[in-house]
């Protein structure tokens, strides 16, 4: 679905999205805090975010996926989203072949991939939605 003035663009996936219900779970973080994406994409209910809730915010864990909302999102620049540009400016990850990626669920509908391309997914799996300190959510 479009929204008001972006009819050309198209329908992208936020790889960094709140937890919500309708949210894909896209990976989760080991021990040193990189991301293990899943092979297959899981649909997360209100139950599932409940439980884990219980143990702390989940994004600080956890990844998600859901629909880009473009300028109805607070990371949205007008243009582009600025957390890859950040994320992408602060790393300067490693130059990586389209050809060697890892697996990814979303890649062909990721805002960050069709943003950046490569190294987005290099620099991926180092970004945590919610790095603040464990604090009551
Ligand atoms: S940036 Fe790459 S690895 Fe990360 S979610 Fe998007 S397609 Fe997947």
């Amino acid at each position: 679905m479009s929204r008001g003035g972006e009819s050309a663009a198209p329908d992208l996936a936020c790889p960094s999205a709140p937890a919500s219900p309708g949210a894909g779970l896209l990976g989760l973080a080991g021990p040193d805090g990189r991301i293990a994406f899943l092979r297959t994409l899981m649909q997360v209910d209100a139950e599932f975010l409940a439980t884990a809730r219980a143990a702390g915010r989940p994004e600080a864990r956890m990844r998600f996926t859901h629909r880009c909302e473009t300028s109805a999102c607070r990371q949205w620049t007008g243009t582009s989203c600025g957390v890859i540009t950040r994320v992408l400016q602060a790393m300067a990850p490693e130059t990586v072949s389209p050809d060697t990626l890892h697996p990814c669920t979303i890649r062909g509908t990721c805002r960050w991939f069709a943003q950046e391309g490569a190294p987005a997914c290099s620099a991926c799996a180092s970004v945590l939605t919610d790095t603040r300190a464990d604090e009551p959510a």
